[in-house]
């Protein structure tokens, strides 16, 4: 496992008498965790769920999202409580003593679903196989369930908050999985440091709701565990509507973590999976653009942050603000993230010692 050592870890130790801004990291799972805190990061920023549903995992979400009989569906559910259940107790013995955000499940539902040309291909292959009718029709039954699940603009689509609004047992599944986790590490002497995060809201009630949601699940799980738990819950600010809107937003929320990488791809209305296609390139040719705005903060994206966090303390004085998109890594962008007076960035891991020395840098500039 990779660590800091001699004058790196001085110089290092320098910056942070200096930053004010906090440096956290994107980790989801116990080596990148352990990896995170040996470079220094006071905790997790981001730990994306859905980075845990790879692989056979993946099954249950779809066996839940395309079977009508209740009895499967809470197979699914229960199998991924048990699942779930490891996994953050895994993180959180690995970050005991620091926080660490759990964000709900996040993407487009067909990212859990089978690929319908991947299951086309091995139609096609079953049928010059001479496979039976059956299994062909029933592959072929598959194919489309999963293609009645597919949107135009999955990005803009059912993913997010959204998810568990139209599937509210997903998110409760996910927070009583936090919350038991956390009662089994207090049982046992440690001090875990969940926090909730609802990603993707642009009004108020969604989060609202999903709060409410999750207050009744946890105060469920402390009931039946016997265990005293207080976890904070709060929301990305990842949406044009949800940054100006802060204030009203900020009243369920006791943190915000500013989402860059969508807050970008919103703003511009560019997509941030093709940033490298046709127009982008010419635009930094030409200057039209003066550098890629999903790797150093663009300042009107930096304005809509700065209105977010001002209008998110008139909402809720309290409020901790961090940013957690890629940008939370980038010495530019961190030199602004200081300047609008954020609590803290989360970079991926290996970025973490990069950012603690551009906060320390930040500070000194702005003395
Ligand atoms: C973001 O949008 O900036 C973010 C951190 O979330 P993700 O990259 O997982 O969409
Ligand atoms: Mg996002």
């Amino acid at each position: 496992m990779p660590e800091l050592t001699g004058d790196l870890d001085t110089i290092l130790e320098w910056a942070d008498e200096f930053r004010t801004l906090g440096v956290r990291a994107n980790a989801d799972n116990p080596e990148d965790a352990e990896l995170s805190r040996n470079f220094g990061a006071a905790g997790i920023g981001l730990c994306r769920t859905e980075h845990m549903f790879l692989g056979d995992r993946k099954q249950i979400i779809q066996s839940f999202i395309l079977h009508d009989d209740e009895l499967i569906r809470e197979k699914a559910v229960a199998d991924l409580f048990a699942a779930q259940t490891g996994d953050f107790y895994g993180m959180f013995k690995a970050m005991d003593g620091y926080p660490v955000i759990v964000r709900l499940l996040d993407p487009p539902l067909h990212e859990f679903l089978e690929s319908p040309r991947a299951l086309d291909v091995e139609i096609a292959r079953m049928e010059a196989a001479g496979a039976a009718a059956e299994a062909i029709a029933e592959k072929r039954d598959l194919m489309e369930k999963i293609d009645s699940f597919a949107e135009q603009n999955p990005m803009l689509g059912m993913r997010g908050c959204r998810l568990g609004i139209v599937y509210p047992i997903l998110p409760t599944m996910q927070v009583r999985a936090i919350a038991t986790a956390t009662a089994r590490l207090k049982k046992e002497g440690l001090d875990p440091r969940p926090e909730i995060m609802i990603p993707l809201v642009s009004v108020a009630p969604e989060l609202a709701k999903l709060r409410a949601q999750a207050e009744a699940a946890i105060a469920e799980v402390a009931a039946e565990e016997g265990v005293e738990l207080d976890i904070p819950v709060g929301t990305m600010i990842e949406l044009p509507r949800a940054a100006v809107t802060a204030d009203e937003i900020a009243q369920y929320a006791d943190f915000f973590s500013f989402g860059t990488n969508d807050l970008t791809q919103t703003t511009f209305g560019f997509s941030r999976d093709d940033v490298e296609a046709e127009f982008v390139p010419q635009y930094l040719t030409e200057r039209l653009l003066p550098f890629n705005p999903f790797a150093t903060i663009d300042p009107g994206v930096a304005k809509l942050v700065k209105m977010g966090v001002e209008l998110g303390h008139e909402g809720n004085p309290d409020i901790v603000c961090g940013v957690c998109g890629e940008h939370g890594g980038d010495p530019d962008s961190i030199q602004t993230f200081n300047a609008i007076g954020l609590d803290y960035v989360s970079c991926s891991p290996y970025r973490v010692p990069v950012a603690r020395l551009a906060a320390g840098q930040a500070a000194l500039r702005q003395r």
